[in-house]
């Protein structure tokens, strides 16, 4: 049999204590600060039509051509969702009017066929938000300090947020001729990809990097020169709310993000900590097409998995949420340790961590467990505590001992 047998999938992971702790407390750091700014949880299930994806990220994104778990069960195409946006906004454009103004959020497992290298797998994890309205810069400025927040709660320090603009949907002609106009004479210095993606997705050209073409990129005008006033205007809007907030960020308008969606602000969030892939999460506005309906919003996403590697980097580890302290029962004897089943179920019920062991074991195994669990306090049963109805109580930290009834201890617990 393969030495593999026990491993999941090449680039995804089981989740297991104690690494699991630090999931939990940020799932709900998050949780608590969307209910803060009226966010509803949105759980869409991980399989959808590949056209939902299609439509909205695009045809010639690599996430859609290239990276997409999809199959054909039977009449339609199915896809596993490699992002979340799609997905929400599908389920709102259907639910009307109500829909176009909705505040979501998600937790929720993703999939992309990439090549799995530190800070990149196949199933990761995100959370992620999605505001529908119509563009409105305060709107985007909000969900950047929604999103500033959130690594705030989880005590992720370091961060650095880029800001740019896709403009308007008007301006994307614009944008495309100028850039195409503007890369034509260093055409043939470009490498291979972007000689494509010039006439395939010219803003791809903007973010390549290979070290040539960026020598290129740096020689022409920015997608922002050739966009409209408004859109220039709305940029610095935003801007400006985000400097009222007190939130830093950087305007590059070197910064694409791949998707067609976007429009208007676009944003990436990078940490040192991350080496290669040092993308933490991003975000923008969009504008997406199902049907005969657009819905306008704007979200963002963040990346699990690379926030619990720059966590690690500001001193926040699993340790640190594991769960401690609570009861361990020792028995001794039969009858103690009936008793005492019952008892760990009283203690639980009133919320109480509380462990035993469900068979015969020595004084000292059972001491020794306690101490392993980190137990605060131990009660201790045998056949002539049953008997009186009491226990001896000990307190694990001071190592003093003392005899309880039942009751008292049911109380004070
Ligand atoms: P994107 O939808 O590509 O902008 O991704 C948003 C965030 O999800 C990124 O900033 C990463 O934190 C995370 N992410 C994206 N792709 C992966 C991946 N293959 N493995 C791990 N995390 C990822």
């Amino acid at each position: 049999m393969a030495s593999n047998e026990f491993q999941p999938l090449q680039g995804m992971s089981d989740i297991q204590a104690p690494e699991i702790h630090v999931w939990r407390m940020m799932e709900e750091r998050a949780r608590a600060l969307f209910n803060s700014y009226g966010f509803e949880e949105l759980r869409t299930p991980v399989l959808e039509k590949l056209s939902v994806f299609q439509r909205s990220l695009g045809d010639t994104t690599d996430v859609v051509k290239k990276e997409m778990y999809s199959f054909k069960p039977s009449k339609h195409e199915l896809a596993m969702r490699p992002e979340g946006t799609a997905g929400t906004i599908r389920h709102l454009a259907g639910r009307g009017e109500e829909g176009l103004n909705a505040r979501v959020f998600y937790i929720a497992p993703m999939f992309r066929y990439e090549r799995p290298q530190a800070g990149r797998k196949r199933q990761f994890h995100q959370v992620g938000v999605e505001a529908t309205g119509e563009p409105n810069p305060l709107a985007d400025a909000e969900c950047i300090a929604l999103q500033k927040g959130l690594l705030d709660s989880w005590g992720l320090t370091g961060s650095k947020i880029q800001l740019s603009t896709r403009g308007e949907p008007s301006d994307r002609q614009p944008v495309v001729d100028g850039l195409r106009a503007a890369l034509q004479p260093f055409e043939n210095a470009l490498c291979e990809d972007c000689q494509r993606r010039i006439d395939e997705n010219v803003l791809r050209v903007i973010d390549c990097k290979n070290e040539s073409c960026k020598k290129i990129v740096d020689q022409i005008p920015s997608a922002i020169e050739f966009m409209s006033d408004a859109s220039r205007a709305y940029l610095d809007q935003v801007v400006g709310a985000l400097d009222k907030m007190g939130i830093e960020v950087t305007v590059n308008p070197k910064l694409i993000r791949g998707l067609d969606y976007y429009v208007h602000t676009v944003w990436e969030i990078s940490h040192s900590a991350l080496g290669a892939q040092d993308a933490l999460a991003g975000g923008g506005r969009y504008e997406i097409a199902l049907g005969k309906k657009a819905v306008p919003g704007v979200g963002f996403a963040v990346g699990f998995e690379r926030a619990i590697m720059a966590l690690e980097a500001c001193g926040v580890t699993a340790d640190q949420f594991a769960p401690k302290g609570g009861v361990w029962l020792v028995s001794l004897g039969e009858a103690a340790l009936a008793e005492n089943m019952k008892l760990a179920a009283q203690l639980r019920a009133k919320g109480i961590r509380c462990g035993m062991e469900l068979a015969a074991k020595s004084m000292k195994a059972q001491m020794r467990k306690a101490n392993r669990v980190g137990a605060d306090s131990v009660i201790i049963r045998g056949d002539d505590e049953i008997e009186k109805g009491v226990a001896m109580v000990k307190d694990m930290a001071e190592g003093s001992q003392k005899e309880s009834t039942i009751e008292e201890i049911l109380r004070d617990a």
